[in-house]
């Protein structure tokens, strides 16, 4: 098993000097690698195991990727453990990464601050160990490569003096599987309450994501206060020390914007911040973008 971790760092650099075309080895990473993956997954229908050593020429970095299909079924969206060869070929990531293809036909030059910051909030919702890795390095300048670094969320590195036996990699695998089930299952929490389409789910996401994120929270609380911006409510007064600088924040551009066009955060223009009440029920508007259909209800009953 541990063959399709050896078999390209110690051969892919030879490899690379010769035709790509019907090149034994870029095969192996297209079948025969993924095929010995799959192999030790119980559940077949449901992950696909595909890898590449590059399209029509020689990738810097070749890599094979477990694919969720409830997430993705391909390696251009969503998030997935991919293992990422480094390009001098030192050594291998196991890598739970993001898909980076869609997210840079819509963000352009921001791609890699969207990484960065899907990969935060991926990171927030696991439970990280000491031991992985919340950034890699490739070796390479080539822009995949430098995505690929962004967009990780979590990894584990072998280095080719040091790779794990067949079991010890069997329950990496094992164990990387667990943890995108449990994105998976966060993420499907989030769209319970609405029947929505896939692209709606997306949005809905992507709303939870920003306003989940603690960094952006902060700076929304820091420039909007504390007191809940639909009902006056102030934590504060009613808990005392308990609800010192305590408030929920909210995005508030319209969720079908979101995920087209330009990724830009206004902190002034684009939150509020509400009392947990109030953010739950402006969930339930029809446009939870919809501020003032918010405290009209409040203050007129309908
Ligand atoms: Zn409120
Ligand atoms: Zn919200």
């Amino acid at each position: 098993m541990n063959n399709i971790l050896r078999e390209p760092l110690t051969e892919y650099l030879s490899a690379k000097q010769t035709t790509f075309a019907g090149n034994i080895l870029a095969d192996k990473l297209r079948n025969e690698f993924p095929k010995e993956i799959e192999s030790i997954i119980v559940d077949k229908t449901r992950y696909k195991v595909v890898g590449s050593p590059g399209m029509g020429n020689w990738a810097e970095c070749p890599w094979i990727a477990i694919l969720d299909t409830l997430i993705t079924d391909s390696v251009q969206s969503g998030y997935y453990p991919v293992f990422l060869f480094k390009a001098d070929m030192s050594g291998v990531y196991l890598s739970l990464n993001q898909g980076v293809t869609i997210v840079k036909e819509n963000y352009k030059k921001d791609t890699k601050k969207v990484l960065k910051l899907r990969a935060e909030d991926f990171r927030a919702k696991l439970d990280i160990d000491p031991k992985d890795l919340l950034d890699i390095d490739l070796s390479s300048d080539g822009l995949n490569a430098k995505l690929y670094e962004a967009g990780n969320i979590i990894a584990k590195y072998y280095p080719l003096e040091e790779l794990p036996s067949s079991e010890k990699l069997r329950l990496d695998i094992f164990h990387f599987l667990k943890l995108y089930e449990e994105l998976t299952f966060n993420d499907t929490q989030l769209s319970e309450e609405k029947q929505l389409t896939a692209i709606e789910k997306k949005q809905y996401r992507l709303h939870f994501r920003i306003e989940r994120n603690s960094s952006i929270a902060k700076q929304v609380k820091k420039v909007k206060g504390y007191i809940c911006e639909a009902c006056d409510f102030d934590f504060n007064s009613k808990y005392h020390d308990l609800g010192f600088e305590f408030i929920e924040a909210h995005h508030l551009k319209p969720i079908s914007t979101l995920g087209i066009g330009k990724f830009e955060i206004n902190l002034q223009t684009d939150f509020v911040v509400l009392c947990s009440n109030c953010h739950s029920m402006i969930h339930r508007l029809s446009d939870p973008s919809d501020l003032n259909r918010l405290r009209e209800i409040i203050q007129k009953g309908y």
